[in-house]
């Protein structure tokens, strides 16, 4: 039976790099023959331009029936203004709960052709390759009770929530596992037991679910100490296992290492594996339009798409190997030249992507 992907371009540069990404699974199908139908539809500022909201009915039934989502990015300046609750971010948020993706998949590698673009020194970051597997739908930003209050002085008060449960954090856990074992069979937890009491029941559970998995080798981590060396000694880790929170902030510090954003792919997963690809890169108006953008970190969420929701990982590997030899012949999208190689627009590069393709 085929499958469906839903493709969401959304705005600024969306719409520009997700062409190239579906140029490249277009010809994957065509080659593998493929059993896959794709449809598009909108999201975002130019769905609320069409539409009126964001994020119309028919784009959200969309993706509830499809097998899977390759979305671009939203927002822009032209949609700044609207009221928070209509803005094209809030669209992302609602898709991801609507849809219970709860495992945040967020790969930090670095391809060593690029070492020269991280901050960091190459020997530091160069054969960097780390997986974020970070919960998304619990913990601080969604946990109750939340809100402002008035003291009976006349001062306000802010208060969040932090709250996690135990299958919460079992399906988390199972999933850092399971993909361990697809990698270097390694998972770092990272946590602040020292201080929070749901850290210590998350590393009770984990430790738990760890002891079903005896290949893989478990270690913990305190969220500070984890910060310190992912920018010390960032290859010490393979798969990082962590809360809402800490996963937000650490994966966008391991992303920085990589160089540039204009790589890095993500995959936001349910329990059947259904999954929301994107770029973790937003809609970038300051290049729309102007066919400057990289589109690799769209053609490498097509790579997340086929190895954990299309069941696909030797054409995943295809794919990043074609990547790798397209960086290998120097060419270079304007994010991430650094002198040396030659410059290329979006449409290029897809297309030189898909020319390594054919030639492997
Ligand atoms: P951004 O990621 O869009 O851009 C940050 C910088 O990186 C910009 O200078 C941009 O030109 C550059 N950049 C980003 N992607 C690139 C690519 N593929 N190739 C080359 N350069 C690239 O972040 P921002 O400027 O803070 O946000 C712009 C808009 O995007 C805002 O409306 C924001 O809310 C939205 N946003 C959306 C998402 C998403 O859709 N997932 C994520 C982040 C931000």
């Amino acid at each position: 039976m085929s499958k469906k992907i839903a493709i969401l371009p959304g705005d600024g540069i969306g719409p520009e790099i997700i062409a190239e990404a579906v140029k490249v699974l277009t010809f994957l199908r065509r080659e593998h023959a493929l059993a896959l139908e794709l449809e598009q539809a909108t999201v975002g500022g130019s769905a609320y331009d069409e539409h009126g909201t964001t994020l119309p009915e028919s784009t959200l039934a969309l993706a509830r029936e499809a097998d899977s989502v390759l979305l671009g990015a939203v927002g822009g300046p032209k949609w700044d203004s609207l009221e928070p609750a209509l803005r094209p971010e809030k669209a992302l948020l609602r898709l991801r709960s609507e849809l219970e993706l709860f495992a945040n998949l967020r790969p930090a590698v670095l391809f060593p052709q690029l070492a020269d673009a991280s901050t960091l020194k190459a020997d530091v970051v160069s054969g960097l390759d780390i997986m974020f597997v970070r919960e998304l739908t619990g913990g601080i930003y969604f946990g109750e009770p939340r809100g402002v209050r008035t003291r009976p002085g006349g001062e306000r008060e802010a208060y969040n929530t932090l709250v996690y449960s135990e299958p919460e954090i079992k399906r988390i856990a199972h999933c850092a596992f399971a993909i361990a074992r697809k990698r270097h069979a390694k998972v770092c937890s990272v946590d602040k037991a020292n201080v929070l009491e749901v850290s210590v029941l998350w590393r009770e559970v984990v430790t738990d679910v760890g002891a079903q998995y005896n290949d893989v080798a478990l270690t913990h981590m305190y969220v500070d100490n984890a910060a310190m060396q992912l920018v010390r000694a960032p290859k010490q880790f393979d798969v990082i296992v962590t809360t809402n929170m800490f996963g937000d902030i650490l994966s966008d510090t391991a992303a920085m290492l990589t160089g540039s954003i204009g790589m890095l792919p993500s995959a936001s997963l349910d329990r059947a594996s259904k999954g929301l690809y994107e770029p973790i890169h937003g809609a970038a108006p300051d290049i729309a339009g102007r066919g400057i953008a990289n589109p690799l970190a769209a053609i490498l969420s097509v790579a997340m798409l086929l190895r954990y929701s299309l069941g696909e990982p030797d054409i995943a590997v295809r794919v990043e190997q074609a990547i790798s030899s397209v960086l290998d012949a120097g060419l270079r999208t304007a994010d991430i030249f650094t002198g040396k190689g030659q410059k290329v627009g979006t449409r290029e590069m897809g297309d030189a992507v898909i020319d390594a393709l054919s030639q492997r």
